[in-house]
């Protein structure tokens, strides 16, 4: 049963408690922001405890049944506008001297968010799997010098503490946007969390993700389009619809991946233009000083320079 509170005051979830210690023998009681989730064992209780908890003063709503809709999520009610979000970098952390300089140049220009990950899913395991732990070093150079937000994505439950300390943003990648076991670590992380529409993933499974994040107590959280494609078909596309709903039922911030969804740096810049067009929360774009040189994603990665341009085509 989820019991949902007129608001977060802890004497209201304090009552509700001694309430239901009194009403019932057994039963586990769980809290989020204004709801409250009661798992009775004996299932004959919640329905006949429904109308007296309702009649509470406390309480706005009761629902029975919680399988099929995000109230975690919607009591959250993170509405409101939260300004453009510009998260930047290249695909990953690679060395030093082409990451400080990058870090550098990115601060001067004003982006915030900074990403290049530590870990980073391949299609191949031959391939360049990210610095790992190796980098941290680098992250934190980083960050002393210039400040800003760094974002990694996760690929592991194991590697969540050793990288909170040097990351303030962790992303979930489309692979993961299903695994319910890492969005329950990260939902208990305390930390902001960009959460991927999995290839396919629908408006409700996307959704659902998010509410495994907020049922763990996270708070802040920003969804971000990737875009997909049919099957066998070789071109993603961005799914603007999507993303504008996801923004609309949940209050939170929606932004697009501008570079994993299009295909190269010319349709990543243009893209970029369409989600301010479309009133999203911003994008996600990989940008590199060489993408020749690049080790992960060069092909896709839009110059330093042309960024430049595109943030000041975006005036933001
Ligand atoms: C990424 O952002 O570096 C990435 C791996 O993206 P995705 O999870 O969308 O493939
Ligand atoms: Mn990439």
């Amino acid at each position: 049963m989820l019991i949902k509170l007129k608001s977060e005051s802890e004497k209201d979830k304090r009552h509700l408690r001694s309430y239901l210690e009194k009403k019932s023998r057994n039963f586990k009681i769980k809290f989020a922001f204004s709801c409250a989730e009661a798992i009775f064992t004996d299932k004959t209780e919640a329905a006949s405890l429904a109308p007296k908890l309702e009649a509470l003063d406390f309480v706005e709503e009761i629902y029975l049944s919680i399988e099929e809709n995000v109230p975690f999520l919607i009591s959250l009610k993170s509405g409101g506008k939260k300004g453009f979000l510009i998260v930047a970098g290249p695909c990953a952390v690679e060395n030093e001297e082409t990451y400080i300089k990058t870090v550098k140049i990115l601060r001067k220009w004003g982006i915030v968010y900074i990403r290049g990950a530590l870990y980073k899913p391949r299609r191949s395991p031959h391939t360049f799997q990210g610095l790992k732990e190796l980098g941290v070093p680098l992250v934190e150079k980083a960050r002393k010098r210039y400040g800003g937000e760094f974002v990694t994505e996760i690929l592991s439950e194991n590697d969540i503490k050793k990288m909170s300390r040097v990351f303030d943003v962790f992303q979930v990648g489309a692979r993961n946007m299903r695994n319910y076991s890492l969005l329950r670590s990260l939902g208990k992380t305390g930390k902001k969390i960009i959460l991927k529409r999995a290839r396919g993933a629908s408006l409700d499974e996307w959704l659902m993700s998010a509410e495994y994040l907020v049922k763990e107590g996270a708070r802040d959280i920003v969804l971000c389009e990737r875009g997909d494609a049919g099957p066998g078909a070789k071109d993603s596309g961005i799914n603007f619809n999507i993303a504008m709903k996801a923004g609309n039922i949940s209050g939170l911030p929606v932004i697009v991946d501008v570079t994993h969804s299009s295909g190269g740096p010319e349709y990543s810049f243009r893209s970029a233009l369409a989600t301010k067009a479309a009133g999203l929360g911003g994008f996600m774009i990989e940008t590199h000083i060489s993408p020749k040189d690049a080790y992960v994603d060069g092909k896709y990665a839009l110059p330093l320079k042309k960024f430049r341009d595109l943030i000041k085509t975006l005036d933001v």
